[in-house]
């Protein structure tokens, strides 16, 4: 299919603004500008059905509805974060066609009565950040970018801040609080940042591949974006795809796109001819998704979208699939991730900061082959009386592998413990 946010691999050197605007480059922020109201934008991308790429899901549109529009300045803040191990999607349109990215964001700006947009990108991204910058000076040259655009009274600027490599600052209010200069740890909500965001004001936090969407679908229409995905996952989403396959990498897809076809035509199949034994939907905030030869076409023949993923015990989030064969078990992959969870927690509240403290002894404990059976149950258990009570979903996210896992994969935690 023809790509719509991997556009550089129908277009070579599409990075290039010379290049960008040969194929239609913004056109979509000219006629937002110059001939729609902002109102019509945010009505076209409710109608779109794009949803939040960033793992919530959540319908872009009507989360633009929310800002007030008795507070003013709005702010729109891209996040750009992207620190979910697994995941490696942004980074790739921001290098390869960062022009669409910045017309986004722009657009974004416009439709939300924004002056200002934010870029934010983890510590790591420096280089990113830095040809962003490039793209951005281009931009206010060639007129798409600063006042007066296209000879009207709007005016847009967009800044690039890097973080410190910080996880929990792609959690949007720990990422609000470090734009501000202030340590990056999450705020309590309510208020939410539509009402109470950036410097206290009204403020719209998309993802990367959220905003990345924009241009195609001011430029076709809701109904031309919905002639790919599902009615209620409309549009493509990119597949960051790795761990035992043969062919790794990002692959944008319709959303619906089965695991049969991601994995198997796509992905290549499972490498050095192992088996398929688990998979991770969303990064190491899965539910671990257990394959075998009972669930096999089952889970194989689920259309991966944000509805039918749930249908097999996880969630589409922001679809980064890691691939897990029949040479690993599962208390090696949570010791993976609640070291993990345990190095990025902020530490702000005590059942994150501890239990994953806990967490990591006694998975570390467990694959070590020192523990007992009592200590798998006090695992579960600590899991289970951190879920719903943190600050943020970092602490929930770091209990659902080690819960389902262990309900779903005993064999490896019975085979494991002393007796
Ligand atoms: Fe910080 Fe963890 Fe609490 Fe989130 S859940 S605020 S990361 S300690």
């Amino acid at each position: 299919m023809t790509h719509i946010l991997f556009r550089h691999r129908d277009i070579p050197d599409i990075k290039n603004i010379a290049v960008y605007q040969q194929h239609a480059g913004f056109a979509a922020l000219k006629k937002a500008v110059t001939s729609l109201q902002p109102k019509q934008i945010v009505d076209e991308v409710k109608a779109s059905g794009l949803r939040g790429r960033g793992g919530a899901g959540f319908p872009t549109g009507v989360k633009w509805s929310f800002l007030p529009d008795t507070i003013w300045p709005h702010y729109v803040v891209c996040n750009a974060d992207e620190s979910e191990p697994g995941t490696f999607k942004d980074r790739e349109i921001m290098e390869s066609n960062p022009y669409q990215f910045l017309e986004g964001v722009a657009i974004a700006c416009f439709a939300v009565g924004a002056s200002e947009g934010y870029i934010y990108l983890r510590g790591e991204f420096y280089p990113i950040a830095r040809h962003l910058d490039a793209c951005i000076a281009e931009m206010e040259k060639a007129g798409y970018l600063g006042d007066n655009l296209f000879g009207t009274q709007v005016s847009i600027r967009i800044k690039t801040h890097l973080g410190a490599g910080a996880y929990i600052c792609g959690e949007e209010t720990a990422l609000l609080e470090s734009i501000e200069g202030k340590r990056g740890q999450p705020r309590l909500r309510p208020p939410f940042p539509a009402v109470v965001g950036l410097y206290g004001k009204p403020t719209v936090i998309n993802n990367v591949e959220t905003l990345s969407n924009l241009p195609y679908i001011v430029e076709h229409g809701a109904a031309g974006y919905r002639q790919f995905g599902s009615e209620k996952s409309p549009g493509t989403k990119i597949f960051s795809l790795s761990g035992n396959v043969n062919k790794p990498g990002n692959y944008e897809l319709p959303l619906g796109t089965t695991f049969r076809e991601l994995i198997f035509t796509h992905g290549g199949g499972i490498s050095d001819g192992h088996s398929l034994r688990a998979i991770m939907p969303a990064g190491a905030s899965s539910s671990i998704i257990r394959v075998d030869e009972e669930t096999f076409d089952k889970v194989m023949d689920t259309p991966m979208d944000y509805e039918n993923v749930q249908n097999v015990g996880s969630l589409l989030g922001s679809a980064s699939v890691i691939v897990i064969d029949d040479t690993h078990t599962m208390d090696w992959v949570i010791n993976k991730t609640i070291e993990f969870f345990k190095h990025e927690s902020c530490g702000k509240c005590t059942p994150c900061r501890d239990g994953n403290y806990w967490m990591l002894q006694l998975t570390e404990r467990i694959h070590a082959g020192h523990a007992s059976a009592g200590d798998v149950k006090l695992l579960d258990s600590v899991a289970a009386q951190m879920y719903g009570k943190c600050l943020c979903a970092l602490g929930d996210f770091s209990t659902m592998a080690v819960r389902t896992a262990i309900e779903r994969f005993p064999e490896d935690f019975e085979k494991k413990v002393k007796a």
